[in-house]
């Protein structure tokens, strides 16, 4: 196993404590979370009725514990912005994040996986002492985890201001009713809470100022578990990504995340480091898939008209093209944590779009070459390829469809020409 290398332009700004917890956390992918991708995958029951809300690969038990010990726990939680976190930065978690990427469990054996992250980060930032107590706290130590319901089937949800499960006030409880799909993680029967954002202030003029995030401990009268949506049909268990209804479910008042009406606040909060943390780890996928490919394309008992795969013109292009496009890749999503260490995700709003925009395609281009590049062998169940591909390709439409950025992007930029 080779030592990791930190990409130059940025060495400068690694912490000697951070360059030793890189070489760690390489040390501890490659070692045993890349070899412990196939005995999760072969510890899930096969039929399908018992994959979900049943049981987990105990492997990651194990990975955990491990993790925790060597102190790689928590590392997508940044002191600088939150005092019950780690001392990096994001772009020397940007680093990490990359090589978590290689392997499907790893960023979960670090306690650093969608979408409790994101849902951490706006306990860590908006919660009330009550709500870290109850929450924040277990999911720290990784005891539990949570979901995001956001999406709802019937509005589309790209724009948040569509979101219309009701929120009503009764007394001292907030009363819920709506369907949400899409919510990673609720099939896991560690999810013990959902974040579920609503409408409670339909009245409110500014259409901003409508929604509201509360908290709903999973098991809640009311809240079902309805079904289990798949990605190019793979199941993604036990995460999941689920239908859920809530059927007059009742929270107390103090359930509310920050208070009525702050809805978008919390998500905009939320999606920001998180997009970030996505585009490390699609890097991370994409150069493995380049690895992939390059080992394939020189293997001499793959031969085609006499050469091997590596000797033809058009597959070294796609070698050149790979390596070119992730290391720009690299460089966008490093620039947008750089700009979040020295302001804030608001202040990198413009730059976390550029790298949610260019790295899902950049990472599905590559691994669409690899999987060319086996041919036949590259779509099925032999190598991580075909997975990957569907993996990332969600990541062109979760957190906000491409266009959504590109129209958001491409305002700010006109808007920046013309006060130039
Ligand atoms: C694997 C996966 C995991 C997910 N996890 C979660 C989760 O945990 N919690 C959660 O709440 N949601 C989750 N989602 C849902 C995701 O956030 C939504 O799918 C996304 O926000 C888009 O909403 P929509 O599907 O309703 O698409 P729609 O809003 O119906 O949009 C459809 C299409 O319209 C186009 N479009 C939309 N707006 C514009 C525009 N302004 N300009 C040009 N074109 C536009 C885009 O091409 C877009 O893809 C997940 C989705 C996937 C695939």
């Amino acid at each position: 196993m080779t030592t990791y290398q930190i990409p130059p332009l940025v060495a400068s700004k690694v912490s000697p404590s951070a360059h030793a917890l890189l070489q760690k956390v390489h040390h501890f992918v490659e070692t045993e979370c890349v070899p412990a991708d196939a005995v999760f995958d072969a510890q899930q029951p096969t039929n399908p009725a018992k994959r979900f809300l049943n049981t987990y690969p105990t492997i990651i038990d194990a990975l955990k514990a491990r993790a925790r010990a060597r102190g790689l726990w928590n590392l997508f939680l940044s002191q600088k912005h939150y005092p019950e976190g780690v001392p990096l930065t994001n772009l020397e978690y940007g680093l990490m994040a990359e090589i978590m990427g290689r392997s499907l469990i790893a960023s979960e054996a670090m306690n650093c996986s969608a979408p409790d992250t994101g849902n951490m980060e706006v306990l860590a930032k908006y919660g009330s002492p009550a709500q870290k107590a109850q929450w924040l706290t277990p999911l720290l130590e990784g005891k539990i985890r949570s979901a995001f319901a956001m999406t709802e089937r019937h509005r589309a949800s790209a724009d948040a201001k569509n979101i219309n499960l009701e929120i009503t006030r009764q007394g001292n409880e907030y009363v819920l009713n709506g369907t949400k799909w899409w919510s990673s993680g609720a099939g896991d029967p560690r999810c013990k809470v959902y974040l579920v954002m609503g409408k409670s202030e339909a009245s409110n003029p500014n259409p901003y100022k409508q929604q509201s995030v509360v908290i709903v401990p999973a098991g809640t009268p009311g809240v079902q578990v309805r079904r289990v949506l798949s990605v190019y049909g793979y199941d993604d268990a036990p995460h999941g990504h689920c239908e859920i209804t809530f059927n007059n479910v009742h929270v107390p008042l103090e359930n509310m995340v920050l208070g009525p009406g702050h809805g978008f606040e919390i998500i905009q909060g939320r999606l920001g480091p998180g997009r970030i943390h996505h585009c490390m780890r699609s890097i991370g996928a994409a150069e493995r898939a380049l690895e992939y490919m390059i080992a394939r394309v020189n293997d001499p008992d793959r031969k085609t008209f006499g050469k091997l795969l590596s000797e033809h013109g058009s597959i070294l292009e796609w070698i050149a093209k790979s390596r070119i496009e992730i290391d720009a890749g690299r460089l966008l999503v490093l620039n947008a944590a750089d700009k979040i260490d020295n302001s804030d995700a608001k202040g990198a709003v413009s730059l976390i779009a550029q790298a949610k925009i260019y790295v899902p395609s950049m990472s599905l281009a590559v691994i669409d070459r690899a999987v060319q590049a086996h041919g036949a062998a590259g779509i099925s169940q032999d190598f991580p390829l075909a997975r990957m591909w569907a993996h990332q390709r969600t990541l062109r439409i979760a957190d906000g469809p491409d266009e959504v950025h590109l129209n958001q992007l491409g305002r700010a930029e006109n808007k920046r020409s013309k006060e130039m």
